[in-house]
């Protein structure tokens, strides 16, 4: 299996966000991209630099405004008196209505959810090669090859249409879909990061040739809190396509693997031709933040579980932040998804 990553995606380097109100060192930073392809080497995967695919994957998902935003505002920013280094929103309005602001705070408000996703000099250039490096793994793909991993950072699951948020700016998981799409009627997402994939569902809420299915910490006390919830089940034709399987607190392995069994039933009576999933591995036990209880060998245990799906299969990195196992959680799951994923395919051939 291949990783596909370019080392330009270091180059984003947020410097901090507001948690509980206060000012902290915002985690999604390079270090975790060193970790996470020293691991996937380790694992026995193979490098490869993504090729310059332009706009065109972002442009498949995001709207032209908010593109327009992304690769103005850091220099519209810059000439604003007084203002911060990076782009943080300081108005956030709710139930946004037609009127489009021309002002950079205002587009900022309009575009930014929360304040964990601020735009620096380089946030731009480097989304755009996260977002190259999960098409680049669906195309690798649709050529034949059963699975690819995807080293998407920054991430990109709680990045919707027209709005950044969650140290998200392009939906990296929605574009491996939407690129997979050209291959088959019909492509299921799951998401097992321990936040809910807010974005992901957002982008497809409506349509019913996507699944979204989403593992994650229950929302009425954890980011990103207004989304997430089992009752969001879709809507138009899209009523139905979206499932949600919100966890209590430190679930551990066991009631993990059994939402897990529950979210692959679900996927399994779509009868998708191919499978994203949103690779976060903050659901571990040990992540800075401590919202499930997955341990190491319980990624193992989900790697091989989504393995023996045996469909082509794009792994996209999402969260999983700089602590002792976060390496070692991707070799778990990459061991355990290589075992089994290699049996489905021959079995199925
Ligand atoms: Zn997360």
């Amino acid at each position: 299996m291949k990783v596909i990553f370019d080392a330009a995606q270091r180059r984003h380097y947020p410097g901090f966000f507001l948690t509980s109100g206060a000012r902290a060192p915002n985690p999604e930073t390079p270090a975790r991209a060193d970790i996470l392809l020293e691991a996937a080497r380790a694992a026995g995967l193979t490098p490869e630099v993504p090729p310059d695919l332009g706009l065109a994957p972002a442009a498949s998902i995001h709207t032209p405004e908010y593109l327009a935003f992304l690769e103005g505002i850091f220099a519209r920013w810059q000439r604003i008196e007084g203002a911060s280094e990076e782009v943080i929103p300081n108005i956030h309005p709710d139930r946004r209505g037609g009127a489009y602001p021309l002002s950079a705070v205002g587009q900022a408000g309009y575009h930014m959810t929360d304040t964990s996703c601020p735009i620096g000099a380089e946030t731009y250039a480097a989304a755009l090669r996260s977002a190259h490096a999960a098409a680049h793994a669906a195309h690798r793909v649709m050529e034949g090859e059963s699975a690819a991993y995807a080293l998407c950072r920054p991430p990109g699951h709680h990045a919707f249409k027209d709005l950044a948020g969650g140290f998200c700016y392009l939906n990296n998981a929605a574009i491996a879909a939407q690129t997979l799409r050209a291959s088959t009627p019909r492509v299921a997402v799951l998401d097992i990061d321990v936040h809910h994939g807010n974005g992901t569902q957002g982008v497809f809420y409506d349509r019913a040739d996507v699944l979204t299915v989403s593992l994650h910490a229950d929302p009425t006390r954890f980011y990103p809190f207004f989304w997430g919830h089992g009752d969001e089940r879709g809507e138009g034709p899209g009523l139905g396509y979206n499932f949600n399987l919100p966890l209590p607190r430190k679930t551990g392995d066991e009631g993990f693997l059994a939402a897990l069994d529950r979210a692959l039933s679900r996927i399994a009576v779509f009868c998708p031709g191919a499978l994203v999933v949103a690779l976060g591995l903050d659901a571990y036990e040990g992540d800075p933040f401590a919202g499930l209880s997955v341990s190491t060998p319980g990624f193992r245990r989900i790697g091989a579980k989504i393995g023996e799906f045996g469909l082509p299969t794009v792994l996209v990195q999402e969260g999983g932040y700089v602590c002792n196992g976060l390496g070692g959680n991707l070799i778990a799951f990459l061991d355990g998804f290589g075992a089994t994923h290699r049996v489905a395919a021959d079995t199925e051939r």
